[in-house]
């Protein structure tokens, strides 16, 4: 195996072809060591005589993944490191550094030879912009091309956002580059991104013709007289009429929370109007700027390491062989039971899709049909596809069936009696290794787990809704939930590529117990008089994706209203805040509004349309919003839910910051610009946070109130990353 990335080849014709195969790794990636070797080769290509042209290809199944981003996390320890002795020193090493990339595409774009991109499989991030850097680009059918980094808190740093801009339409570049979605090569090409889409067998040689055809070296904007097309050429008719109105956009989506899309809005904007050294020059400085940023270090590390070490299975317990779930079983074939034998049918398990007749078995599985029928709809899958996954599931009333189930997940109604009558059940057919799982969202697991033959044999694993969107799994460890059964249910989800967090039992475990204080400070908005579109926005600005109250709707009001009365019923009158009993109370008994489901909650619901409900104002007149601070609306609407994620680790049940981090973006969408509940805290200093907790407990009661963790922290300046590590194992499992 060489150890070099890169391999220089030069055929006949004097074409000399670039192969990317990075060692050891499946996917080739942009390292230090990976840019130097780029530089030597763009340097060989362009002073050897006998090569007329490059073309720059993958030995891999995909051409590449992009930079390495621990890389760049590695680079901002490094500015950390020396920012101390010289401020000025650190930043210009950083910027020295981190434009890097940037130079080497440059010269490549500029050495006076023509290179050739030949793309195929997934092409993201610093690859996408390699390929842009070149003069002509192929690609294979079913490649995946995108800038994703704005996704993580950064932006395409090395000459992204000046080549997609000088490219392709302004609006669709500005989209691309915002949104960090991903294109098909037939879309690209319409974009204007790539040249020519040939099948995988035809790659090679449509990227020699295209030197042989005699392509220029010389990019369109390096000609003398160049002009930008369209709108992208600001100062214009064109142009007045689109930025304007982009500004309002990006605003509009992001509240201005993310220097990441702000520095792409920026170096757009300021690059378009310079030559491309000068663009180029400038896109660096951002890109230096956006990396000093928290929130671009807060979102590497939750939305990028720390996801990637919990789908790698960082809390498996490793002295446990690796498990393959071959059949499932799913008891309820109802709105959950059917989303879960979806999404691993999808991965290739057989199904065991049991209800207590066999209709409402067959309409889970019709519920499956509709899900797969959407995505063939969409080009997504496969109609073979479809009916394959389709065959793997099993409707049926027979627990019988479920003799070779390795995991079986029940799914019933939330009802103590009825979970624990089909646990009894099932474990009576069931072979002897095989675990036994919880979808409850409410009762704890330790108690469930007295029902199955085996308690060390029985989990939590917690899906969120809808499940074949969401991306979290919440699995819950029992008191007695052994080794063996955590293993299992983290290599499940592993296969059905969700990103688990392992979390201890407690009511509400821990996603729900966050959700559910976010609501809760948004009905207690309410009745204190903020007018209700206020209490939304502040929700939405606060990086949240939908108000408190746009949230209630989904989850239901009647849910609410119910976990309400089981909550005073089980911890006593105190556990509940009496305003929102009230309002609860008067809105589902006596005026009959659920939610999105009767059409009726917070808002009317009229097909696709809401508006928020006129008859609010009877049941909580709004003040003037004028009495209101927002920034203070906003900080309530994230503190109680960092709050109640920082009582869950004081309380043993979330034990590794990754997983309140991870799991907060994930599950419930806590501002991703934050790094998620703990991350908030942190970045903001725990004697801060605690400062602030105390200033509104003081205004708006005890639930502000810091708890002794906290506390503690806050005198000895911890943090939790600092105080608890990421090194956590297997929670309290045995
Ligand atoms: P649902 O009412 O849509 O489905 C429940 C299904 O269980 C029905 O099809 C019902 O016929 C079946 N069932 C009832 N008794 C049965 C029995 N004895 N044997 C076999 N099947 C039986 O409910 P759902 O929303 O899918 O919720 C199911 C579970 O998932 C609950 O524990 C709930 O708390 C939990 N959960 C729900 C959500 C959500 O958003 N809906 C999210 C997370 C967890």
């Amino acid at each position: 195996m060489s150890e070099k990335s890169f391999t220089l080849e030069t055929d006949a014709d004097g074409i000399a072809i670039l192969t990317w195969d990075m060692p050891g790794r499946s996917m080739n990636l942009i390292t230090e060591a990976a840019m130097e070797e780029l530089s030597e080769a763009v340097e060989r290509v362009a002073s050897d005589p006998a090569i007329a042209g490059a073309i720059i290809t993958t030995a891999k199944k995909d051409f590449s993944g992009g930079a390495d981003i621990t890389m760049l996390a590695g680079l901002f320890g490094e500015y950390e490191k020396k920012l101390a002795e010289n401020e000025m020193a650190a930043i210009a090493e950083l910027l020295e550094r981190s434009s890097r990339l940037s130079r080497i595409f440059r010269r490549l774009e500029t050495c006076g030879k023509p290179f050739v991109a030949a793309v195929k499989g997934i092409s993201m991030g610093g690859g996408t912009e390699l390929m842009l850097a070149c003069h002509g680009r192929v690609v294979a059918e079913g490649a995946k091309i995108g800038l994703p980094e704005v996704k993580i808190g950064i932006f395409p740093g090395a000459g992204g956002t000046q080549r997609v801009m000088r490219m392709t339409d302004a609006v669709a570049g500005l989209q691309f580059l915002l949104k960090g979605s991903t294109l098909s090569p037939e879309k690209a090409k319409t974009m204007g991104l790539v040249e020519e889409v040939v099948s995988e067998a035809e790659l090679m040689e449509a990227a020699k013709a295209m030197l042989r055809e005699g392509l220029s070296a010389v990019k369109p904007w390096d000609h003398e007289g160049f002009r930008l097309k369209g709108a992208a050429a600001i100062w214009t008719p064109g142009g007045f009429q689109v930025w304007p109105a982009a500004n309002g956009l990006y605003r509009k989506e992001t509240f201005d929370n993310y220097p990441g899309a702000r520095a792409i809005m920026q170096a757009v904007f300021d690059g378009l109007q310079l030559s491309m050294d000068q663009a180029l020059n400038v896109e660096s400085r951002y890109f230096a700027k956006v990396l000093r940023t928290k929130e671009a270090q807060a979102m590497i590390r939750s939305l990028f390491v720390s996801m990637q070490e919990l789908g790698k299975g960082a809390r498996r317990p490793k002295d446990v062989p690796a498990s393959e779930i071959k059949t499932l079983g799913v008891i309820g074939a109802g709105f959950m039971g059917a989303g879960i034998a979806y999404v691993s049918a999808r991965a290739g398990m057989e199904v065991v899709l049991i209800d207590q007749d066999q209709e409402s078995a067959e309409k889970g599985k019709a519920h499956c049909a509709s899900l797969a029928a959407k995505q063939v709809e969409r080009g997504r899958m496969r109609q073979d596809e479809a009916e394959a996954l389709l065959a793997r599931i099993r409707p049926t009333t027979q627990y019988a069936e479920l003799g070779p189930a390795e995991l079986v997940i029940e799914a019933v109604f939330e009802n103590r009696k009825v979970k624990a009558d089909v646990t009894k059940g099932a474990g009576e057919w069931l072979g002897g290794g095989a675990v036994f799982a919880s979808n409850t969202s409410t009762l704890p697991i330790t108690s469930l787990a007295k029902e199955y033959r085996d308690e060390s044999a029985f989990i939590g694993i917690h899906f969120f809704s809808p499940v074949e969107k969401m991306h979290l799994v919440e699995v819950i460890c029992g008191e007695k939930t052994g080794k063996k059964a955590l293993a299992v249910a983290l290599d499940y989800v592993h296969a059905i590529k969700k990103t688990p967090i392992v979390v201890n039992d407690s009511r509400g475990f821990y996603a729900n117990r966050c959700v559910t204080a976010y609501l809760l400070e948004g009905h207690l908005m309410l009745t204190e008089g903020v007018p209700p579109a206020m209490i939304e926005n502040a929700g939405r600005m606060a990086g949240m994706p939908v108000g408190p109250l746009s949230l209630n709707d989904e989850v239901g009001l009647d849910l609410g209203w119910k976990i309400v009365q089981a909550t005073e019923a089980d911890l006593g009158p105190e556990a509940v805040s009496p305003e929102q009993k009230a309002l609860l109370q008067e809105l589902v008994e006596k005026r009959g509004r659920f939610g999105r489901k009767n059409g009726k909650g917070f808002y009317d619901y009229e097909g696709r349309e809401k508006r928020l409900w006129p008859g609010l104002a009877e049941i909580a007149p709004p003040k003037d919003a004028d009495k209101f601070d927002i920034a203070e609306l906003k900080q309530r609407l994230l503190v109680t839910q960092a709050l109640e994620a920082a009582r869950t680790v004081g309380e043993g049940v979330v034990t590794d910051p990754r997983e309140a981090d991870v799991g907060s973006i994930l599950g419930f969408g806590f501002a991703p610009f934050t790094g998620g509940t703990l991350s908030y805290i942190d970045f903001m200093g725990t004697k801060e946070f605690v400062a602030l907790a105390k200033r509104l407990a003081k205004k708006h009661g005890p639930r502000f109130k810091p708890n002794r963790l906290l506390l503690e922290m806050a005198e000895n300046g911890e943090t939790f990353y600092g105080r608890f590590g990421t090194s956590a194992e297997t929670g309290k499992a045995a």
